[in-house]
């Protein structure tokens, strides 16, 4: 098998450059005869190799959505099992047996949010909220509410209405216009100084809750989540929490949300919900919201997708969540977590380039600045140069501008997480 992929590399890599198109990239530069991209082969717990036989820790879990780890046999066994049955059933007219546990499931976990819609990924979980927002305010006599708040440099996917929301320029400014009605607001106390004549329009407020993941690892002041349903509740507006990374575990509690006990309207989740291993997301909602969808048939949610509640996800997705209880992934975090910032403490005192280190549970930035101690210019592409240099080190992450991502899988061993930072020391002796 090594040496079939040694030759096919040439090939696939051919083909690729032919034919693929990758997301936010520099296609020219892919393309370029110089750049030979890493082919993924295979993968098993935090560890990815590449065609040539290299073997790399996946240190931020792929692109945010691994859990237990690749190839668990736990997760490969549900697969399995669920593909013998049955891969996809259409939700649209039928119920199927995996969606109906796993909605269940899902609001175990809280008290109001009781309603589950599927849909494929983050960006369609925020699609779906931001529609289900707009209808329902129709549907109540409330049409012309339907500006959104969300924040600075937040980010809630790709497709239009999720990208109009977002506020790094570069994903989302030729967008803008296109999709929904929106304010931005840096922090509660801008929040709160806004007057009822900016806010007769608002229908919701919507926020990473604790963290924003593409803002370079931003975490939140305490107290916040609260403050946000307070002032939501006093204003008429909905709350909407992105946590589409934040999910499944990776601030240290199963969801964000749990650090202050506060219940959104919408809360959105996607990534983690399968472990990483396929494209299903829920957006969650209380049946204040669903009950106005209630009626006639004017009033039904003409919203969904092919794959909605595709019962290989859903099969994956309860398997995650049972791995959650066996392997008692929550309790076993906690030291990891503690363990992780000290190592990322020890990296800092010892290399001047670290400009700062942001952490919120498991996820974690590493902003690294130029020599004689600034900020790197935003369009300086060091955190891209520095994340190739650490694949020679055995580690494969991504930075958001100058900060390097540090979120790999929430099963790796203590041990690992020594690989993974003993690696980023490497890189930044041998970058800087
Ligand atoms: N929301 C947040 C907070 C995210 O981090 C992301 C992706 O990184 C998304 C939404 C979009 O998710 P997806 O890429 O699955 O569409």
């Amino acid at each position: 098998a090594a040496i079939f992929c040694i030759v096919s590399t040439e090939k696939w890599i051919e083909a690729d450059k032919r034919h693929g198109w990758h997301p936010f990239t520099r296609q020219a530069e892919w393309c370029a005869a110089d750049h030979q991209p890493l082919v993924l082969v295979a993968g098993e717990g935090v560890w990815l190799e590449d065609s040539q036989g290299n073997r790399y820790i996946d240190g931020n879990s792929s692109i945010w959505t691994n859990v237990h780890g690749h190839a668990h046999p736990v997760l490969n066994a549900a697969l399995a099992e669920q593909a013998q049955k049955v891969c996809h059933t259409s939700y649209l007219g039928f119920a199927n047996p995996r969606a109906s546990e796993l909605a269940e499931r899902l609001a175990g976990y809280f008290t109001s949010l009781q309603r589950v819609f599927f849909s494929d990924d983050g960006s369609t979980a925020m699609e779906c909220a931001l529609k289900m927002e707009v209808q329902y305010r129709q549907l109540v006599g409330q049409g012309e509410k339907c500006e959104i708040i969300a924040f600075d440099s937040c980010y809630h996917g790709d497709t239009m209405g999720a990208a109009s929301l977002g506020g790094v320029d570069a994903f989302a400014s030729r967008f803008r216009s296109f999709g929904m009605p929106v304010r931005h607001v840096s922090s509660v106390e801008q929040l709160v100084e806004l007057d009822s004549s900016q806010l007769e329009n608002v229908a919701a407020l919507v926020i990473e809750p604790m963290v924003q993941g593409v803002n370079q690892i931003h975490v939140w002041p305490e107290g916040m989540l609260v403050k946000l349903r307070e002032w939501c509740d006093a204003h008429d507006v909905h709350l909407i929490f992105d946590e589409v990374m934040t999910g499944f575990g990776r601030t240290g509690k199963m969801f964000a949300c749990q650090h202050e006990a506060v219940e959104p309207d919408f809360l959105c989740l996607a990534k983690g919900l399968t472990g990483g291993y396929l494209p299903l997301a829920a957006t969650l909602t209380n049946e204040k919201i669903y009950s106005a969808f209630i009626g006639s048939a004017d009033r039904a949610f003409y919203y969904g997708h092919s794959y909605t509640a595709n019962q290989l996800g859903c099969a994956v997705a309860l398997a995650n969540l049972d791995l959650f209880e066996s392997e008692n992934t929550l309790a076993q975090l906690a030291g990891k977590i503690q363990l992780l910032s000290e190592l990322l403490g020890e990296l800092a005192e010892e290399f001047v380039e670290i400009y700062d280190i942001r952490q919120c549970g498991f996820v974690a930035g590493v902003e690294l600045r130029q020599l004689d101690g600034k900020k790197f210019p935003l369009d300086d592409r060091l955190g891209e140069h520095w994340c190739v240099k650490a694949r020679e080190f055995g580690l494969l992450t991504r930075p958001v501008l100058d900060t390097i991502v540090v979120m790999p899988p929430l099963s790796i061993t203590e041990d690992e997480l020594r690989q993974l930072v003993a690696a980023m020391a490497k890189t930044m002796k041998a970058y800087f």
